[in-house]
């Protein structure tokens, strides 16, 4: 490896504040590097191919936290509905239902987060703010007994202007409050804010982010 993954992986963590978590974005880099990262102490990985995450889930250790953070086909989510830890890119209510449903097959309760579209640009996925709401309101979400839903995930914009990268989180973060007071006042499960990556993460932990998804920093370039 000539990557030092595990310092990398100790410089993320140190600069982040007590109670944001880190989820390793392991996407195209092999299960050596993860293996350095968990001898590390880090248990929460993130990837973004159902087919990868198979091979990954298989051959590294079972306490590993998978969190899947890539667009979901409805068709593979019973591939990964035994094991995955977390869903943070669901964005559509489709999609929670298929989730709910393989889920339920096999007696579990996934936990989720709803994907935002924010950034402008318009390749990314996510819900808009108002579709977002719409599937909120209607209200069929509440009668899925397995899957939870424990907050929003986003992704900025890929620029540099600080400004920009702090007005996206700024409105997810206000979203986050008016659908936490609309919906899950009480529920304490829903308290996930998940954005940073690794060009923006500083900026994302000021603006209320509790979960960054770091990948490049961490384990170098990928190589696709
Ligand atoms: C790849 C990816 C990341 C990590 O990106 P880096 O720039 O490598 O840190 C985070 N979130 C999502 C949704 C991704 O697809």
């Amino acid at each position: 490896m000539d990557y030092d993954v595990k310092r990398h992986l100790r410089e993320v963590r140190d600069s982040l504040p007590e109670g944001v978590r880190l989820v390793a974005i392991s996407k195209f880099h092999p299960a050596d590097y993860i293996e350095a990262a968990y001898a590390e102490g880090q248990r929460i990985f993130g990837e973004s191919h159902e087919q990868e995450l198979a091979r990954k889930y298989e051959a590294l250790p079972k306490d590993i936290c998978w969190h899947f953070i890539g667009h979901l086909q409805t068709n593979k989510v019973k591939y990964i509905a035994p094991y995955i830890s977390m869903v943070e890119s669901v964005d559509s209510l489709k999609l929670l239902k298929e989730i709910n449903k393989q889920a339920a097959r096999c007696g579990r309760v996934i936990d989720v987060l709803l994907e935002l579209h924010i950034a402008e640009e318009a390749t990314k996925y996510g819900l808009t703010l108002d579709a977002c709401r719409s599937l909120l309101a209607d209200g069929e979400w509440r009668g899925l007994a397995n899957v939870r839903i424990c907050g929003l995930m986003m992704m900025a914009s890929f620029v540099d202007d600080e400004r920009q990268l702090r007005d996206e989180f700024t409105k997810a973060a206000d979203f986050f409050d008016e659908v936490k007071q609309a919906y899950f006042p009480s529920d304490d499960a829903f308290c996930e804010r998940s954005w940073g990556m690794s060009h923006d993460y500083h900026i994302a932990v000021e603006c209320r982010s509790t979960m960054v998804r770091v990948g490049t920093t961490i384990f170098g370039p990928r190589v696709y």
